[in-house]
């Protein structure tokens, strides 16, 4: 019932002495090609596993682009996504920020979505972006394949964080790329290979595990978030609250950071950490990661499973205290 979990790093050649499907794990491995079976065919698309969601998109970005090639980023994406391009701005990357909500800007040769972003919780708008002739990613960690599936919308590649709601429960760091064409997956693989930017086998093992219960955690997810969204809306200590209706990750505005710190720090059920898409629900504030690029107040809320009046009882007497 349960995909083995294989550690090998190699393979024997086949009694003519030719090469197997798995020879050396840099190139492949029995179960990190069983969960890329697994996700490819939840997102309708030939997936490849990454040590990160960052070693993903570094891997994407390097095997698609080259010296001079300019990225179309949506504002207010995942922070880290810049400085992941600012840090490849030596060899020659440049990057133009644009409202995603609308058309992708002219002259690029990658237009960079998130579904939706996070922390402003913006959805893409992913016809005016197919409609570009660039390239489409749609970071989708936070939408997952279960609330949305980019290739169906003409992107090209889905890029998620797997170490969130996919594999979902804080304890596996995963990235994935799934690929519209297969063409390109195998050059995808092919560079993957040759750069060592590759997923070891245990968290892909996690990541299995995982899928078993993604749909019914975004859903539930999505149920507590949606009931939490519309409690925050009606509080007087709450400011603007973010929230698409879809998914479990929302954010909120208090009035500023000694409020916001006040509450990170009053907290019994919700943990005041880092990260998103887990079982447990975390809470923290923006502004330590993201500095002015966030309001002052803004607090970062991952829905785990837990009973939702027992998170809105904590929420609400955190904002008090
Ligand atoms: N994309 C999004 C939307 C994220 O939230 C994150 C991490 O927070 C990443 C990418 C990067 O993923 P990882 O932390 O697995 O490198």
């Amino acid at each position: 019932m349960s995909t083995p979990l294989d550690r090998s790093t190699l393979w024997p050649y086949d009694e003519q002495g030719e090469l197997g499907d798995f020879y050396y794990q840099r190139d492949g491995s029995p179960t990190v090609a069983a969960a890329e079976e697994a996700l490819g065919e939840l997102d309708g698309g030939t997936a490849l596993l990454f040590p990160s969601g960052s070693g993903a998109t570094t891997a994407l970005v390097l095997s698609v682009l080259k010296t001079g090639d300019t990225i179309a980023l949506a504002q207010g994406c995942y922070f880290g996504t810049g400085r992941t391009f600012a840090a490849l701005g030596r060899w020659g990357l440049d990057v133009v920020e644009f409202d995603q909500t609308g058309p992708p800007p002219e002259g690029v040769q990658l237009v960079w979505l998130e579904a939706p972003s996070n922390p402003f919780l913006t959805m893409p708008d992913l016809e005016a972006a197919a409609a570009h002739p660039a390239p489409v990613v749609v970071d989708s960690t936070v939408a997952t394949p279960v609330l949305l599936r980019p290739l169906q919308h003409g992107a090209d590649f889905v890029l998620h964080s797997a170490t969130k709601y996919l594999a979902g429960h804080d304890d596996a760091l995963l990235g994935a790329v799934v690929c519209r064409d297969p063409a390109t997956a195998g050059e995808l693989h092919t560079f993957r290979t040759y750069t060592g930017i590759v997923a070891a086998p245990d968290p892909a093992w996690l990541l299995l595990r995982g899928l078993q219960t993604l749909e019914l955690r975004v859903r539930r997810q999505t149920e507590t978030a949606i009931f939490i969204a519309e409690r925050l809306r009606a509080h007087p200590a709450v400011e603007t609250v973010r929230y698409p209706g879809l998914g479990g990750l929302l954010s909120f505005d208090v009035v500023d950071a000694e409020t916001a710190r006040r509450v990170e720090t009053s907290l019994h059920v919700i943990v005041n950490a880092t990260s998103l898409g887990g079982v447990t629900t975390l809470l923290e504030s923006r502004r330590r990661w993201e500095g002015d690029r966030v309001p002052a107040g803004l607090l970062r809320l991952s829905i785990g499973l837990e009973d939702p009046e027992l998170l809105w009882s904590d929420l609400e007497q955190a904002l008090a205290a």
